[in-house]
C-alpha cells in the first residue's frame, strides 16, 4: 500500500462539490476477506492490502500519506421522486492511485461514519449488507459486467440498530474508475447553480473523458450525453442478459462510468421471471427484471435534464433516447446470440431470443441452469434429445436446432463456446444467505468459498454439485431485513 501515491481531484474543483471529513473508526476491526483480484488491478499481492497498516488505514485510524477522505454532494430521483440533497451519507472517497500502465482507480470506504451528508442515519453498513455488495459487484465482474470492486471488507465489534435488532458494522472498501453519480449534475441543475454546474461539467470532462478534450467545447455536453448513455444502455444489457437484478436504480446509484454502483437489495433471477425482485422494499415492483432497460431510459432522461441549461437548446435531443434503444437492443442481441452459441447474425434472431424468454417464462425453468443444459445437448441422429425439458422450451429446441443448421461451427465447439459464457455457478440467494449467516458468526469460509466460485464462473468443478443447483427445498432459512 505505501508503494501506491496518492491524490484526491476532488479538492481541485469547487469547494461545493465535496467536504473534507475524517473516517470514524470501527472498534476491534479485523479482515474479514481482502480480494486478491481487486488487490492486483493496484499491482499489489493479496498481503500488501491485508497487513496492520492496510487495515489502521481502511478503518481510518491511521490513513497513508496523500489520502484526503471526502464525502461528496448529490441529488437523485429516488423511486421517480426528486430529493434534492442526498450525497455521500456513509461513503467516503480517500483518493485516486494511478497505476504505472496509467489505469486510475478511486477507493471508497463505506460505512466509516457520519458525513454531512448522512442526514438522520449513522454513517454505518450492516455486516450482512456488507457482504452482498462485496461478492455480488465480483460475480458480474467475472461476468464481464463493470462494477464497482470489493478491495475487501473488514468486520468489527461495533454494534449498530437495524429496526427492532441490532448488527455488527463492516466497512467494505471498495474501488471504481469513478464513483461519480448522474445525482452529481442533478445536484446542481436543480438548485439552478449553472455555474456550478458548468465547473462540474468541466471538471468531470477534464477527470474522466479527455477525449472529448480534441472537439469543440459547444459539442462537449452532447458528445458527454452520448457516451454515457451508450455506457447506460449497454451496463444494462448486460445486466438482461446474466438475469441481474439491480434492485434499487435510482438516479444516484447511476454511473457515469458505466459501472454498476452501491449493490444494495439485488440479485441474480434464478427461475426466469420477467417479474423477479429482489427488493422487497419496492412495494411497486418499478426495478423488477423487465423493467430495468426502460428504467435505465428513464435514468438517462434525467441526467439529459438536469444538462438542458449546458446544452444549445433546453429541448433534450431525440437523438439520445433513439441512441439509448438502438445500443440496448444491439448489446442485449449479440450478448443472447453469445449465450445461445450463435456466432453470425442472422435476421431472424430477435424472434428466437423473444419466444425463448417466452418459454422460459412459461416453464418456471432456472435461467442459468439452462443454458449450461442447453451447451450439454448433443444432436443425436439431426434430433436433440429434448425430452428432458419442460414442453414450452422443447418446442422451442426445435427453431433453436434449426437455427443451428445456419452456423458453421461442430457441437463441440458450440458447447465449449457457450459453457464459456454461460455460468455454472451463480451467487444464488441461499448460498449468499449462507455465506451472511456464517460471515455473522465469524466464519467466513463460505465467504471466501463462494467469491472464489463466482470469480471463476464458468468452469465446473467437481464435488460442488451444491453450488451449482436452485435451492434445495426448505434448506436455509432466508435471511431477511438487510
Ligand atoms: P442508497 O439507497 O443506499 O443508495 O442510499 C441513499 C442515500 O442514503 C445516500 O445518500 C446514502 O449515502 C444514504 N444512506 C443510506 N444508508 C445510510 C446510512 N446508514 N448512514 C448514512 N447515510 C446513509
Ligand atoms: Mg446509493
Amino acid at each position: 500500500m505505501k508503494t501506491l501515491r496518492w491524490t484526491n481531484h476532488w479538492l481541485q474543483g469547487s469547494p461545493s462539490f465535496c467536504q473534507r471529513v475524517e473516517p470514524t473508526p470501527l472498534d476491534s476491526p479485523y479482515f474479514m476477506h481482502c480480494n486478491a483480484q481487486a488487490a492486483h488491478l493496484l499491482g499489489l499481492d493479496v498481503g500488501q492490502v491485508s497487513n496492520d497498516a492496510a487495515l489502521r488505514c481502511f478503518n481510518g485510524d491511521e490513513l497513508l500519506p496523500g489520502m484526503q477522505p471526502v464525502a461528496t454532494a448529490y441529488a437523485g430521483h429516488q423511486f421517480g421522486i426528486f430529493t434534492s440533497r442526498l450525497g455521500d451519507g456513509r461513503a467516503i472517497t480517500l483518493g485516486q492511485t494511478q497505476r504505472a500502465n496509467g489505469e486510475t482507480y478511486e477507493v471508497q470506504l463505506k460505512g466509516a461514519g457520519l458525513t454531512p451528508y448522512s442526514r438522520t442515519l449513522d454513517g454505518r453498513y450492516p455486516l450482512g449488507a456488507a457482504v452482498r455488495e462485496y461478492l455480488a459487484g465480483e460475480a458480474l465482474t467475472a461476468l464481464g459486467i463493470l462494477s464497482t470492486r470489493a478491495l475487501c471488507l473488514l468486520g468489527s465489534q461495533t454494534e449498530i440498530r437495524r429496526q427492532e435488532h441490532s448488527e455488527t458494522a463492516a466497512i467494505l472498501v471498495r474501488m471504481a474508475k469513478s464513483h461519480m453519480r448522474f445525482g452529481h449534475f442533478e445536484y446542481f441543475h436543480h438548485r439552478d447553480d449553472i455555474d456550478e454546474l458548468r465547473e462540474l461539467f468541466v471538471f468531470v470532462t477534464e477527470q474522466y473523458f479527455p477525449e472529448l478534450l480534441n472537439e469543440a467545447a459547444e459539442q462537449w455536453p452532447l458528445r458527454f450525453l452520448e457516451i454515457v448513455i451508450e455506457r447506460t444502455a449497454r451496463l444494462i444489457a448486460g445486466w438482461q442478459s446474466v438475469g441481474f437484478v439491480h434492485g434499487v436504480m435510482n438516479t444516484d446509484n447511476m454511473t457515469l462510468s458505466g459501472e454498476t454502483l452501491d449493490l444494495g437489495p439485488c440479485g441474480f433471477m434464478e427461475a426466469y421471471d420477467p417479474g423477479f425482485s429482489p427488493n422487497p422494499g419496492d412495494d411497486q415492483q418499478r426495478y423488477q427484471y423487465d423493467q430495468q432497460p426502460d428504467i435505465g431510459r428513464w435514468n438517462c432522461l434525467a441526467l439529459a435534464q438536469a444538462f438542458t441549461s449546458l446544452l444549445p437548446s433546453p429541448t433534450i435531443p431525440a437523438c439520445l433516447l433513439r441512441l439509448y434503444r438502438q445500443t440496448y437492443q444491439q448489446h442485449y442481441l449479440q450478448a443472447m446470440r453469445t449465450k445461445l452459441g450463435l456466432q453470425t447474425p442472422h435476421p431472424g434472431d430477435v424472434d428466437l431470443v423473444h419466444s425463448l424468454l417466452s418459454a422460459l417464462a412459461r416453464s418456471n425453468a432456472d435461467y442459468a441452469g439452462f443454458f449450461r443444459d442447453l451447451a450439454r445437448l448433443e444432436p443425436h441422429r439431426g434430433l436433440f434429445a429434448r425430452t428432458e425439458f419442460p414442453v414450452p422450451l422443447q418446442n422451442w429446441l426445435g427453431s433453436y436446432q434449426d437455427r443451428l443448421r445456419l452456423e458453421k461451427s461442430s457441437p463441440d465447439q458450440r458447447r465449449e463456446r457457450m459453457n464459456r459464457v454461460n455460468p455454472c455457478y451463480v451467487l444464488r440467494r441461499h448460498l449468499l444467505d449462507q455465506a451472511i449467516q456464517s460471515a455473522e458468526q465469524g466464519d467466513f469460509t463460505e465467504l471466501g468459498k463462494l467469491l472464489e466460485l463466482v470469480q471463476n464462473p464458468y468452469e465446473e468443478r467437481p464435488g460442488m454439485d451444491f453450488y451449482s443447483q436452485a435451492q434445495p427445498e426448505a434448506s436455509f432459512p432466508t435471511v431477511q431485513s438487510l
